[in-house]
C-alpha cells in the first residue's frame, strides 16, 4: 500500500486524469481491439480487451492497492474470479479445504462442479484449528476461508489459518466479500489471495455483477492473469467502470453501514420474538475479540433466529417494507432475506446447511430510525 490512507488510495490509485482530455474519471474504453504501429507495435500495451483493457486496468490497479497487493484482477463475477482461482492453484487430485459456513456458490462450485474434475475438499470449521488441522492432507494445496461468513457471521483468526497453511505448504484464500478491504486486509495477515464479489460492498449500488483476485505474490500474479485471459472470464468495460466508481465510496458506505447495522443488532438483541443474534460487533458474539482485533469495524451484515420458527422467519420476510425481499448484499438499500430458501438452498443436507428460522439483513445506509421501525413492525 502506497503512504497515503485508504480513503485517499480509494479515490486515486490507477486513476490519473485522463492524457487527452483532463477528464478527471476514467473513460469507459468500450472497445474490443487496438491500432498497432506497424506489425506487433503496441501504443500502451494494448492489443486485444479480453487481454487487457484500459477501464479494466485502472480498476485492476485500484484493487491491487485497497488490498496491499501487487497483483489486481477484475472478473464478470465472484464466482468467476473463484473459477479462475480453483483451476490456476488446483490440479486433478489435489485436495482444499473449505469452510463449514460460505457462500452458497462457492460450496456448489467445489461440490458440484470441481470434483468432476477430480479436485478433492472437505469441510472445516475454520475458527478452529483443531478442525483445519484434521482436515488437512499430504495433497492440501489450499485452505479457504471467510470471514464475516455467510449467513452465519462466523469469525476465523485470518494470521492463525496463515501460519497453519504456511506450515503445510499450501496457499490461504480468504473471500473478503463482506469485510471489504476498508474493514479488513487479509494479504497484511498472511493470507496468499483475496477473492471479492465486487458485486456487493465494492460496487455498492446493486448495479452491477463482478468479481475480483488480488494477491501479493507476483509470480502467482502472473499465472492468475495467464489463466484470467486464457479462460476468458473478464470484467467488461463498463462493469470495471461502475466498480471503479463504486470504490471512490467504500469508505464512507462501510463506516454508515457498520454503525447502523451494530444499532439493529443491538435492537434484534433486545427483542422477545428473537431468538438469536448473529452479529460480530456484539460482545455475546464467539468471533467479537478476533474480529475486533482484525477488522476496523463490523461491517452491515447482520442475521437472526426468528423465536416462532421456519415460518415466522418466513413472515418476518414477507411483511418487512422498506428492507426489500432479495438475494444479494453490500447495496446501499436494505435487503432481507430468509437464506434457506433462497441463497442458501443450494447447500441444504450438507454440512453448509442453515437454520431454518434465519434470516439474514444486509444494512443500508438508510435512516436506522427508518430501519428500526420498518424491522420492529415486521416482527410484528
Ligand atoms: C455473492 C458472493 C460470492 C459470489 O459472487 P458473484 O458476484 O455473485 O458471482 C462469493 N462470495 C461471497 C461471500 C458472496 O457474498
Amino acid at each position: 500500500m502506497s503512504h497515503q490512507h485508504f480513503e485517499t488510495v480509494a479515490i486515486h490509485a490507477g486513476q490519473e486524469p485522463d492524457a487527452l482530455t483532463g477528464a478527471v474519471v476514467p473513460p469507459i474504453h468500450q472497445v474490443s481491439t487496438y491500432k498497432q504501429d506497424g506489425v506487433g507495435g503496441l501504443r500502451g500495451g494494448y492489443e486485444y480487451s479480453r487481454s487487457a483493457n484500459p477501464t479494466r486496468t485502472a480498476l485492476e490497479e485500484n484493487l491491487a492497492a485497497l488490498e496491499g497487493g501487487s497483483r489486481g484482477l477484475a472478473f464478470a463475477s465472484g464466482l468467476a474470479a473463484e473459477d479462475c482461482l480453483l483451476r490456476t492453484m488446483l490440479s486433478p487430485g489435489d485436495h482444499i479445504v473449505i469452510p463449514n459456513d460460505a457462500y452458497g456458490g462457492t460450496f456448489r462450485l467445489f461440490a458440484k462442479v470441481a470434483e468432476r474434475w477430480g479436485v478433492q475438499w472437505s469441510v472445516a470449521d475454520t475458527s478452529d484449528p483443531a478442525s483445519i488441522r484434521g482436515a488437512l492432507r499430504d495433497t492440501t494445496r489450499a485452505v479457504w476461508v471467510e470471514t464475516p461468513s455467510n449467513p452465519l457471521l462466523g469469525i476465523t483468526d485470518i494470521a492463525m489459518v496463515a501460519d497453519i497453511t504456511r506450515s503445510a505448504g499450501a496457499r490461504l484464500v480468504v473471500d473478503n466479500t463482506f469485510a471489504s478491504p476498508y474493514l479488513q486486509q487479509p494479504l497484511a495477515l498472511g493470507a496468499d489471495v483475496v477473492v471479492h464479489s465486487t458485486t456487493k460492498y465494492m460496487g455498492g449500488h446493486s448495479d452491477v455483477v463482478g468479481g475480483a483476485l488480488v494477491t501479493s505474490d507476483a509470480a502467482f500474479g502472473e499465472e492468475l492473469a495467464f489463466h484470467q485471459n486464457a479462460m476468458g472470464a473478464i470484467a467488461g468495460p463498463f462493469d470495471a467502470w461502475l466498480v471503479l466508481r463504486g470504490v471512490k465510496t467504500l469508505a464512507v458506505r462501510m463506516d454508515r453501514h457498520s454503525a447502523n447495522a451494530a444499532r439493529i443488532a443491538e435492537a434484534l438483541a433486545a427483542h422477545p420474538k428473537v431468538a438469536e443474534v448473529f452479529y460480530p460487533g456484539l460482545e455475546s458474539h464467539a468471533g467479537h475479540e478476533i474480529a475486533a482485533k482484525q477488522m476496523r469495524s463490523f461491517g452491515g451484515m447482520v442475521s437472526f433466529r426468528v423465536a416462532g420458527g421456519e415460518e415466522a422467519a418466513v413472515e418476518v420476510c414477507n411483511r418487512a417494507e422498506l428492507f426489500i425481499l432479495g438475494e444479494s448484499l453490500g447495496g446501499v438499500e436494505s435487503l432481507i432475506e430468509h437464506p434457506g430458501r433462497m441463497t442458501h438452498a443450494s447447500v441444504a443436507g450438507s454440512a453448509l446447511e442453515v437454520p431454518s428460522d434465519l434470516v439474514r439483513l444486509s444494512v443500508g445506509i438508510e435512516s436506522v430510525d427508518d430501519l428500526l421501525a420498518d424491522l420492529t413492525a415486521a416482527l410484528g
